[in-house]
């Protein structure tokens, strides 16, 4: 498919909230082995303030802006601040209503730039960066004009990523308190972030088929 469309796109936050909810409990249950346990709660509470805030949306610069502001108004904490910067930060690497491959990839890496400024965490730090990072890696380095293979190449990097944390010692905020003792478990924000990815791949969500 050559062009993502903004109801294609709509359908596939749709898709990604969906999963988001269907995991809330397992993204807490990994938080609370080495932080809060509340992951889950506040991604499905920033996702669905996303997909509130898009509903009539006709192009992408304002509704990514929108989006972003939607999270960050009816939430606060580390969660809900990294998920409206990557939205902020692909809203201002987007305009119209349908976007070719080209315009994909630099939506994904302003949204990764901007979260980049948010957080001193970078791959390795068994954090969200080691799915996100790999994703829009993995986006950037195709060179398919096809997008349902920029967001399956996107899918799989991310999964990778977030299955290396089990291996991985916390480097990065409360979790660093744990030591080798975080040693074990795939990190909750790591894990999240791939399964939005991963609900991002094809098949279309508009068709049932593929993209
Ligand atoms: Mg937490």
């Amino acid at each position: 498919m050559k062009y993502l469309t903004i109801d294609l796109f709509k359908a596939m936050l749709q898709r990604a909230l969906e999963h988001i909810r269907e995991h809330e409990d397992e993204y807490s249950r990994l938080d609370a082995i080495l932080g809060d346990g509340d992951h889950g709660t506040a991604m499905v509470t920033a996702f669905s303030a996303a997909v509130k805030a898009s509903e009539g949306a006709t192009e992408f610069n304002s509704m990514l802006n929108d989006m972003g502001f939607g999270i960050m108004l009816e939430t606060s904490g580390s969660t809900s601040t990294l998920l409206g910067a990557f939205f902020l930060g692909m809203s201002d690497h987007a305009s119209g209503n349908q976007l070719d491959a080209g315009a994909v990839k630099s939506m994904f890496s302003g949204g990764l730039a901007n979260v980049e400024k948010q957080t001193q965490a970078r791959k390795g730090d068994k954090t969200m960066m080691d799915a996100l990072i790999p994703a829009v890696e993995a986006m950037q380095a195709s060179v398919s004009d096809d997008i349902s293979e920029l967001f399956q190449a996107a899918a799989k990097a991310a999964a990778e990523g977030a299955a290396q944390t089990v291996h991985m010692k916390a480097n990065y905020g409360r979790a660093r308190n744990y030591g080798e003792r975080s040693i074990g478990h795939a990190d909750s924000g790591a894990t999240s972030w791939s399964g939005i990815f991963c609900a991002f791949a094809p098949p279309n969500p508009l068709k049932g088929g593929h993209y």
